[in-house]
């Protein structure tokens, strides 16, 4: 259940009616100030309660409206179809994932292989306008003959990419033991696709700090998506960006995945969490990549995350998927022209109303 207030209302109502809610009912009351209004979100057992009832308690409540979502923090009615941001600080400066920011873009190669390669994947990607480094230390290999990943020692590699170039740096967490090794360096965990639904795991990341992003499992609902996402915020951590990836059909004779660009508006009317989409493991094939990531910025995605591998044929996961730093260049020439177009790209002038 979500309780409304009025434009304007004073805080000190809203805390007294907190506390109201907390001692009387036995709820736990979470405040929300959005750009205009504080909503506040009821956790608990409300079955029993009239919202007429409830809009008793305060000439300040505006509604009372029940959710009937399987997930509720996540959903668009817990924010009053408010998007949500989520700040992330680099060190070159805060970056900002959300509906009425700029087009945030994640690149890097898949795993971190070594020193010179990722070196120069973090100068080539952050030099086309990058904001953030991927890269993965431990990695989710389909066969256990596959190379899984340098684990400690791509952490330290990629803290030192970050020191060369200022980026931002998202990596993947498989084991919640490695978590405090990781958050040392990563400004963002990413949740794998294969962890989607790793509910121990979820509550971990939920119980820290970082910016969770959260891929979608290859076979997973958009509800069972937006359910697993409800784990990591009802642990505590409101920072959660929902990313795309590609999912199992009938047809892998071409794409490796099909990437589901309708989830974008889909998770629009559902959520107000943002929206990533990653064409590299959606496709499965560097040509297919530029298409879809453009076609991912006119359906209105809020960052995107590529493949960028110095040299791709050498890659030891992923090449086939990886665009060239030169390709890369070319693409985020291209994607600005959509951008642009979009309002989302970055540094552009405001658009006079
Ligand atoms: C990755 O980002 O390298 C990765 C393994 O992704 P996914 O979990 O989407 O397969
Ligand atoms: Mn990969």
């Amino acid at each position: 259940m979500i309780i409304a207030m009025k434009v304007g209302s004073p805080e000190v109502e809203v805390d007294r009616l907190c506390n109201d809610l907390e001692m009387n009912l036995g709820l736990t009351p979470e405040k929300i100030s959005g750009r205009y209004k504080v909503v506040i979100g009821l956790i608990g057992d409300t079955a029993q309660l009239d919202p007429r009832q409830l809009e008793e308690k305060s000439p300040w409540i505006e509604k009372v409206v029940r959710v009937e979502r399987p997930y509720k923090r996540a959903s668009l009615e817990f924010r009053q179809g408010e998007a949500s941001e989520v700040v992330v600080s680099t060190p070159d400066g805060p970056v900002v994932f959300g509906l009425h920011h700029p087009l945030v873009v994640i690149a890097g190669p898949c795993s971190v292989e070594n020193e010179e390669m990722i070196i120069e994947a973090a100068q080539r990607v952050k030099a086309a306008g990058a904001k953030f480094l991927r890269g993965g230390a431990y990695k989710p290999r389909t066969s256990s003959y596959s190379f899984q990943g340098h684990g400690e020692n791509a952490l330290d590699l990629l803290a030192v990419a970050k020191e060369k170039t200022g980026l931002g740096i998202i990596t993947e967490l498989m084991d919640a033991a490695d978590l405090p090794k990781l958050t040392e360096v990563a400004d963002v965990l990413q949740i794998g696709a294969r962890n989607m639904q790793n509910f121990s795991l979820l509550k971990k990341v939920g119980a820290q700090d970082k910016p969770v992003v959260l891929k979608r499992g290859m076979s997973a609902t958009i509800e069972e998506w937006l359910m697993a996402a409800e784990y990591i915020l009802a642990a505590g951590n409101p920072n959660v960006i929902l990313c795309e990836r590609g999912i199992r059909t009938f047809d892998r004779s071409y794409a490796r995945n099909t990437l589901d660009l309708s989830a974008i508006p889909v998770l629009r009317s559902l959520t107000h969490l943002p929206i990533m989409i990653d064409p590299s493991h959606g496709t499965g094939r560097s040509e297919y990549v530029p298409a879809m990531t453009m076609a991912a910025i006119a359906a209105g995605t809020d960052s995107l995350m590529i493949e960028v591998h110095p040299h791709p044929a050498k890659a030891l996961s992923d090449g086939p998927q990886s665009l060239t730093p030169d390709r890369f260049d070319q693409l985020m020439q291209e994607m600005a022209v959509i951008g642009k177009t979009m309002n989302r790209w970055p540094q552009q002038e405001p658009v006079l109303a």
